[in-house]
């Protein structure tokens, strides 16, 4: 029994032995294989590493996936883990899960796989291998799997958009190879950076899946990627060179000779700063400008020893009341003034002139037309690449509109109902000998609040002003009635315009809501008495009617007549001595007139307004002078026009050489009535509004190109008034490369939404056409033709938006192309140097 049991230990012993022995081996071989693969795994993912960037790595690592096993991880999160895997599986134990989970990593699987390829096939051809083995399978498993994957993890999108960028570089290294569905040529130097043939697969692999992406909707568009990622600078653009090089005839050249003339006598009326804003005041800050804390702050200036005494209309200066002294800023007289109108408009007669200057503009319009046909993508793919910046959010400036008419025909509603409603007992008014209250009032017109609709109100232009300005103008009296105008739309009446003023915040408040809309406020100085100055900047003062997207222009109605008539005035002399002495004498003592000194760093232009159809009489070369103008006729717009460009002349002169603001001279000009209100405007005004009668005088129209006087133009205010929209010049000026702007003129009689700016451009976008680029265009015309300051024309259009062409534009400000002002920029200086015979000096900042 022992002994058998000892046999039966010993042979268990035995066999114990043998077993664990051969145990050993067994497990021995499969360890050294096992380390075998595990080496040829660390061999692998070191060359990788290599390959890939440190930071690409430990991107990867910071953006774990938050669902899924280590097999997802590995299977999804970078290409070297799946083909070493691939590689490696000749009998291993990896064999059994590894085939499985690639098959089962359905959606990062394609876009993984396929980007680090494309962008490790251009380093190693090590590489080459995995990816020869990986393409067959990846085209197909996107569309296969995507779609699962995608439904259960709501977090891959995420995900998708680290990896896009992560690999932009690929992205724009592989698409420079264009595929048939690449829509857009690419950079050449994307191509040289990227020469092999592999990535075409990779590139095409990775737009295929995009695009099955994009139908869940959530994936970025590879094309749009690439666009963002290009530089704006990088755009390429179509040159014309089309240009004749042709000598021009001896005829031509005496008329071009005729053209700079003219162009040079613009010059020397023109008033310019001595020193542009600019050079004055570098902008170093690219942050937001600060808002003024505090607008209406009155600090005593001292006065200047300055006299001035008005002489046949015009106010001279000296240094000191010592008549000896030379008079210190001279300007043009009246009789200079006229010759040279004269000869303006003989050139503009000129029937070689005539022709010459229809050609030349037809020329410019195929030009710009041809243009479009070859940029006209480029420009949209341009806009695009312009990060955050569209049509909405460029800033655009209402270049054109009357004060009193700023608000739409449904605010006025609003805002008489709720003061009908809130303070009835306001006493507003005295007429016919009494004291009436709101209530009153309307009791007296036999309506009560709620008749009160935009119809009664009856503000808004319609068929009965066409060609009828005075009815226009009656359309300011709501419910027809001129009280409720006194009461509601003035600033001078017995509750001291508070009314007027709450409308008008309300109306800033609206501007600075929509952040990106700016306007220029005409407000009237009528010239029948000096105080009306002081009466407007008390106003303007005490209400604190001030907003950052807000300037003010005085806009002089041409009313002489009208007040002779009244027994107002004697002669045109007290119509400019109303309007100018107070100027001067604020200029020389600010302490003579505190709040006038303080509204004034706010007015940046003179206008002069009425009907321009009233027939008048062409001023000949020797005039009556103002106090000789005693008669009941009005004068003509040209003897207007010279009498307050003179005094302004002379008061910009003297402001400036106090370090004062300037006030430029921007009449309404050309809306209607002769030729030589434009002749007139082109010797002597900064920028104009309408100028719509450009279009039947083409040697005008070429001098106002070439000298780019701004037009702020209004055509649904032609449209109730003068031309009809369809006939409107606007659309050729700005193929010809005028210096268009948009602008509203009246709000309250023609427009209906709460925007009317962006009512205007949507109009003229629809009826013409118009692109996003040449919207663009014309909203950053609107801001440099502005009277806004310097420091908020460089925040909102660029830093150096007053160098000429591409160098002033600032994409990421304005979304204009640089192509478009580039060839704007080339066909502009083709054309001065062909009127110039070759011999223009151009300078390389605008005019100031
Ligand atoms: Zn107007």
């Amino acid at each position: 029994m022992d002994a058998y049991a000892l046999h039966l230990a010993v042979a268990a012993l035995m066999g114990a032995s043998v077993v664990a022995v051969s145990a050993y081996y067994m497990h021995r071989k499969t360890l050294t294989q096992l380390l075998e693969f595990a080496k040829a795994v660390e061999r692998e993912r070191d060359e990788n590493s290599d390959i890939e960037s440190p930071h690409h790595l430990k991107k990867r690592r910071a953006h774990p996936r938050r669902k899924g096993s280590g097999y997802y991880r590995r299977g999804s999160a970078s290409l070297p883990d799946v083909t070493a895997i691939s590689v490696g599986i000749d009998g291993s134990e990896e064999r059994r899960n590894g085939p499985l989970h690639v098959d089962g990593i359905p959606a990062g699987l394609p876009r993984l796989h396929t980007l680090p390829e494309g962008k490790s096939s251009g380093h190693a051809s090590a590489t080459k291998r995995t990816s020869s083995l990986i393409r067959p399978t990846s085209p197909k498993s996107p569309v296969a799997s995507a779609s699962a994957f995608e439904s259960v993890e709501g977090s891959d999108d995420e995900d998708n958009m680290t990896d896009t960028a992560k690999l932009d570089t690929a992205y724009l290294h592989t698409n420079g190879n264009a595929g048939p569905e690449c829509k857009y040529e690419n950079l050449p130097d994307h191509i040289k950076a990227n020469g092999e043939q592999l990535p075409i697969a990779a590139s095409s692999m990775i737009r295929s899946h995009s695009v099955s992406g994009d139908l869940h909707g959530v994936q970025p568009d590879p094309i749009a990627a690439d666009i963002l990622r290009r530089e704006p600078e990088q755009e390429n653009f179509a040159r014309l060179k089309i240009s004749p090089i042709e000598v021009p005839s001896p005829d031509e050249v005496e008329a071009y000779v005729v053209l700079q003339e003219c162009l040079e006598l613009r010059k020397r009326y023109v008033f310019r700063e001595a020193v542009a804003p600019w050079v004055k005041e570098v902008i170093s800050d690219p942050s937001t400008p600060r808002p003024n804390p505090e607008p209406f702050s009155y600090t005593s200036e001292g006065k200047s020893d300055h006299y001035f005494e008005m002489q046949d209309g015009v106010i001279h200066v000296y240094a000191n009341k010592d008549y000896t002294n030379e008079e210190l800023f001279p300007v043009a007289d009246a009789t200079t003034f006229f010759t040279d109108l004269h000869h303006i408009l003989r050139v503009i007669a000129a029937g070689n002139i005539r022709t010459l200057c229809h050609h030349r503009l037809n020329l410019l319009e195929q030009k710009f037309n041809l243009h479009l046909m070859l940029n006209a993508d480029r420009e949209f793919l341009a806009q695009k690449t312009a990060p955050h910046r569209d049509f909405y959010n460029v800033r655009k400036v209402d270049t054109h509109v009357h004060h009193s008419a700023c608000m739409n025909q449904k605010h006025l509603l609003r805002f008489i109902k709720s003061k009908l409603r809130k303070e009835p007992d306001e006493v507003v008014i005295f007429r016919d000998g009494t004291y009436l209250t709101l209530k009153e009032v309307f009791e007296s017109l036999e309506l009560t609040g709620y008749d009160l609709n935009v119809d009664l109100l009856d503000v808004h232009a319609d068929k009965s002003t066409f060609h009828r300005f005075d009815k226009f103008n009656l359309k300011y009296n709501p419910c027809g009635q001129s009280r409720l105008r006194e009461i509601f739309l003035k600033q001078d009446n017995l509750i001291q315009g508070r009314f007027l003023a709450e409308l008008t915040k309300q109306v800033f408040a609206d501007l600075a809501a929509s952040k990106y809309q700016m306007a220029e406020y005409r407000i009237s100085i009528y010239g029948r008495k000096q105080s009306e100055w002081d009466q407007m900047a008390s106003w303007i003062v005490n209400n604190e009617l001030y907003s950052e997207n807000v300037v003010w222009l005085i806009q002089l109605p041409r009313l002489y007549n009208v007040y002779k008539e009244m027994g107002i005035v004697t002669s045109f002399q007290n119509i400019l001595d109303n309007i100018f002495i107070p100027l001067f004498e604020v200029t020389v003592d600010p302490d003579s007139h505190p709040q006038l000194h303080v509204f004034l760093k706010q007015v940046v232009g003179l206008d002069l307004v009425d009907d321009e159809s009233k027939p008048e009489r062409r001023p000949t070369k020797h005039m009556p002078t103002p106090a000789q103008w005693t008669n009941v006729f009005n004068p003509a717009f040209s003897y207007y026009a010279y009498y307050c460009y003179a005094n302004l002349y002379t008061l910009n002169k003297l402001r400036e050489s106090k370090g004062m603001t300037t006030i430029k001279f921007r009449p309404h000009s050309g809306e209607a009535g002769d030729i030589d209100h434009l002749a007139a405007t082109f010797l002597t005004a900064h920028n104009i509004a309408h100028g719509i009668n450009l279009r039947k005088s083409p040697v005008l129209q070429y001098l106002y190109y070439l000298a780019q006087i701004g037009l702020a133009m209004s055509p649904l205010s032609n449209n109730s008034l003068f031309l009809d929209y369809h006939r409107n010049p606007f659309p050729i000026f700005f193929l010809r490369g005028l210096n268009v702007s948009l602008s509203t003129d009246d709000p309250l009689q023609i427009h209906l939404t709460k925007e009317p700016l962006v009512e205007e451009y949507s109009i003229a976008a629809s009826v013409w056409k118009l692109s996003s680029c040449d919207l663009c265009e014309i909203a950053r015309n609107s801001v440099s033709q502005s009277g806004f300051s310097h420091a908020l024309k460089s925040h909102w259009i660029g830093k150096e938006y007053y160098k000429r062409g591409p160098d002033g534009n600032d994409i990421r400000k304005t979304n204009v192309p640089h192509i478009r002002l580039e060839f704007r920029e080339a066909i502009w200086r083709e054309e001065m140097q062909q009127v110039y015979l070759g011999k223009a000096v151009i300078p390389r900042e605008v005019d100031k």
